[in-house]
């Protein structure tokens, strides 16, 4: 079969989704990889590295679309080919793995349908353990949390360790992280590793452990429980939202920058900080408001933009993982490699299990019928 990897087109993308060292896994079996030219180079990932590693290099991008049985993209675009993935010129029956936020109404959807299309939405792969090397939320979040702590400590005009100079002390800058899943985490870790007092707060009592076990302080603002399922957290309800923000208020006054991730999955971001809270701050406080793709969890966040609003500078990164887009291809590829052996017999044949519980996770549609429950409702 043949395994395609195009250069992605959408502009704020940087990745590739399989790199050369990946690739021979991939040609066994007799399959052929062809990697579009160019395809790694705003990730650092040569032709000449692929060509040495087996691929082959193609420039007829819409050629190859046709003659794909298997296309592995980073994102999957619309229709129309607006982020550079036309679906109706691929041939009927082939399989599509990408990231299509598959949590709305995308218009690339009904073309699949139409081509009989089997997609895969990697944003739905189970969290479980047997699934965690295919589990791209986890591993770009992990990036993301890391990279917010960089923009932050780059935007702060205080240091972030505490110094004692013969010019006198410096006190530790104050991190707080709202959100510790996979992101939030890895914020803490970050931030903690480059010196700064770090606390953090989760709708979830269940991350206290984690977060204390990095050396952070957990802030039990009490609001009542907002578990949901699969280990994700629920929304909260109006009361328990206004009871947060009332707890919230004078502790993010304290803090020099506060780092947010919180999420809830195929929903907007809660909004956890108003603009009551950022006019607390002090001047030449930092937010770096990373759910901010999702609408943002501060009030006063434009996505993508950097402003000072009230004298704290109130940034809302997109696709962070994109911006360390060399590590973020190579673990994206391992994920679409390994999630791609299990449509694979050891010979390396394609072979669909819709009865696996990870391949039935994300599966958006099977030859054009549709998947699992939210890809029924994604096909509307
Ligand atoms: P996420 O991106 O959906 O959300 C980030 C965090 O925001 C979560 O911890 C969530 O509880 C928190 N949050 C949501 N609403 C909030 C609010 N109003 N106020 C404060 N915080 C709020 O989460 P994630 O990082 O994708 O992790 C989701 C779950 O999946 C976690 O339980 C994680 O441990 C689990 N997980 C399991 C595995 C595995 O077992 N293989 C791998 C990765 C993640």
């Amino acid at each position: 079969m043949n395994i395609l990897v195009l250069q992605e087109k959408h502009a704020e993308e940087r990745r590739v989704a399989v790199v050369p060292d990946h690739v021979p896994a991939l040609v066994k079996g007799g399959n052929s990889v062809l990697v579009e030219s160019g395809a790694g180079a705003l990730s650092g990932y040569e032709d000449r590295a692929y060509r040495e590693k087996g691929a082959q290099i193609i420039t007829d991008r819409r050629g190859a679309l046709k003659e794909a049985d298997v296309l592995v993209a980073v994102r999957l675009g619309a229709a129309d080919e607006s982020d550079g993935v036309d679906v109706n010129l691929l041939k009927e029956g082939a399989v599509v793995i990408a990231m299509m936020d598959p949590w709305k109404k995308h218009p690339a959807f009904d073309a699949m349908k139409a081509r009989k299309i089997s997609a895969f939405a990697l944003e739905l792969i189970p969290r479980t353990t047997r699934a965690q090397s295919m589990d791209v939320l986890s591993s770009m979040a992990n990036l993301a949390g890391y990279k917010g702590v960089l923009f932050a400590a780059e935007l702060l005009p205080k240091l972030f360790p505490m110094m004692m100079t013969a010019a006198g002390t410096i006190t530790p800058a104050k991190v707080f992280v709202l959100g510790a899943g996979v992101a939030g985490l890895q914020a803490i870790a970050t931030a903690k590793r480059l010196g700064a007092v770090v606390s953090a707060y989760d709708v979830r009592p269940a991350v206290q452990e984690q977060v204390e076990s990095l050396g952070a302080e957990f802030i039990a603002f009490d609001v009542g429980s907002a578990e949901g399922t699969g280990g994700y957290a629920a929304e909260l309800t109006s009361e328990q939202k206004q009871k947060q923000q009332e707890l919230m208020i004078d502790y993010v006054g304290g803090v020099d920058i506060v780092i947010t991730t919180a999420a809830v999955p195929g929903k907007p971001s809660p909004k956890l900080i108003s603009e009551e809270m950022v006019k607390k701050m002090a001047p030449g406080s930092v937010i770096v408001d990373l759910a901010s793709e999702r609408g943002g969890n501060c009030e006063v966040t434009t996505p993508g933009e950097k402003k000072v609003v009230h004298g704290v500078t109130v940034y809302g990164p997109v696709n962070v993982p994109s911006t360390v887009a060399h590590t973020a291809s190579q673990l994206y590829s391992k994920n679409c490699t390994s999630f791609l052996n299990l449509l694979r017999t050891e010979e390396g044949e394609l072979h669909i299990t819709p009865e696996d519980d990870i391949v039935a996770g994300c599966m958006i549609c099977h030859r054009g019928e549709p998947g699992n429950e939210g890809a029924t409702e994604a096909l509307g």
